[in-house]
């Protein structure tokens, strides 16, 4: 492995629980509690250089973040054109559910198509600047598709571990990449038990296992662009699909780094509002509930990028969803298709199940009358379309004519 030599702005990983402090290294869970570790950052020393200038300078991909990302100034980056994904406003869609100031962060344009190659690519870019030769994760679907892609453009072994019943188009859009494509017959959370056993035993670097806390910081450039993309303003309320809430837990501190640095003048840490699928909706059952001890549960959701039964920031999510003065909300099967409809109808833009939850739940908050109108309100759409085509397929209508301009006519006419 290379020696170690941390960025002059990484002060280390420390826990989120006790507040022990750690080197930045692979691990996730702190010795002394069992607590998440989060990177830790010299926000003096990062705010001697950030400048929205230099962001700007910087190249046209979430790396433009990289004063606020754990890398070194030095290490190469693994990267295959990720971030500044386009945030849209939202008219159309804004006009029937009653919002003026409706933005849409379209991250189903990332390389392979989900929020997931912010992650990854820091995950990957790090493994491969610490010497891994391997590396792996353990995923609903889309984590695995950006692993393995990654993995190929760094030329390292991959091995990715999935879930019976992940959707074929997700293990097609892996498999082409040539990682180790593992079925586990289980859930998600089996495969997450398996990978943690695993990562105990080998010399790998699984992205969301023991690199989890490198990786996790990939999700912050999310907000970042979306902040700079408003002119430098946080929104006032944010909508963001919730798995295991790595991401969401992440949104939160990246508000908190812009604030802290300047880099937005006014305003406050924006209403975080989680979406879920009924049919795998432990972070919306506690929130419900009043409490913010996440009961496990088994998945049964057509969201199967989101279909995580224990989520490991769950009660981070309920904590911060309230904190901020926003909430979790959830939807059914039926929601969900109906959402991933309404937004290709109105906006043009073909989301999977994931984001049909979230479209759903600004959907059901908007008619419930939660907004007056003027707020600035931005959904998060993490994933494309074509990666769940299948919930759609039977509302594909055609009409199928002879080739002569009667017949054309006589279909105007039906
Ligand atoms: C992984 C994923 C999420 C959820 O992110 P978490 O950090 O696990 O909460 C949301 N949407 C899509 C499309 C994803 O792939
Ligand atoms: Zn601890």
């Amino acid at each position: 492995m290379a020696p170690s030599r941390p960025s002059p702005r990484v002060l280390g990983l420390r826990c989120r629980e006790c507040g022990a402090e750690y080197e930045l290294r692979p691990g996730h869970v702190c010795e002394a509690c069992f607590g998440p570790l989060d990177v830790a950052y010299d926000y003096a020393a990062v705010g001697r250089v950030v400048s929205r200038e230099r962001i700007a300078a910087g190249p046209p991909s979430m790396w433009r973040y990289r004063d606020l990302l754990p890398l070194d100034d030095d290490a190469p980056v693994v990267s295959l054109g990720e971030g500044m994904t386009p945030l849209v406003h939202a008219h159309r869609l804004g006009r029937e559910l009653g919002l003026r100031n409706l933005y849409l962060k379209n991250d189903s344009m990332n390389p392979t198509n989900s929020f997931k190659d912010r992650v990854v690519s820091v995950a990957v870019s790090w493994a491969r600047w610490r010497g891994f030769e391997v590396v792996g994760c353990a995923s609903t679907g889309n984590l695995a598709n950006a692993t393995a892609a990654y993995a190929a453009q760094a030329g390292l072994a991959c091995y990715v571990v999935l879930p019976a019943g992940t959707e074929e188009e997700k293990l097609v859009a892996t498999s082409v990449f040539e990682p180790n494509l593992v079925v586990v017959r289980g859930t998600y959370d089996d495969v997450n038990r398996l990978c943690a056993m695993v990562a105990d035993e080998l010399p790998w670097a699984f992205c969301n296992v023991n690199l989890r806390p490198i990786y996790a910081e990939g999700s912050k450039t999310l907000t970042y662009e979306t902040a700079e993309q408003l002119g430098w303003r946080l929104p006032d309320e944010i909508v963001v699909p919730i798995g295991a809430g790595c991401q969401f837990v992440r949104h939160h501190r990246a508000a908190l780094e812009l604030l802290e640095l300047g880099l937005v003048e006014d305003g406050s840490v924006p209403r975080l509002i989680g979406a879920q699928a009924l049919g795998c909706a432990p972070v919306y059952r506690a929130f419900l509930a009043g409490t913010d001890r996440v009961q496990p549960v088994r998945p049964d959701t057509i969201a199967r990028s989101i279909a995580i039964g224990n989520p490991s920031d769950g009660t981070y999510v309920v904590r911060l969803a309230r904190e901020t003065g926003g909430l979790v909300e959830a939807v059914d099967e039926a929601e969900i298709v109906d959402a991933i409809r309404l937004l290709a109808r109105t906006e043009g833009i073909f989301t999977e199940t994931a984001g049909g939850v979230t479209i759903g739940v600004l959907a059901k908050l908007a008619r419930a009358g939660r907004w007056q109108g003027d707020e600035v309100v931005v959904a998060y759409i993490t994933g494309h379309g074509l990666k769940t085509a299948e919930v759609v397929a039977d509302g594909a209508r055609r009409v199928e004519i002879e080739p002569s301009l009667s017949a054309f006519r006589q279909m105007l006419a039906v």
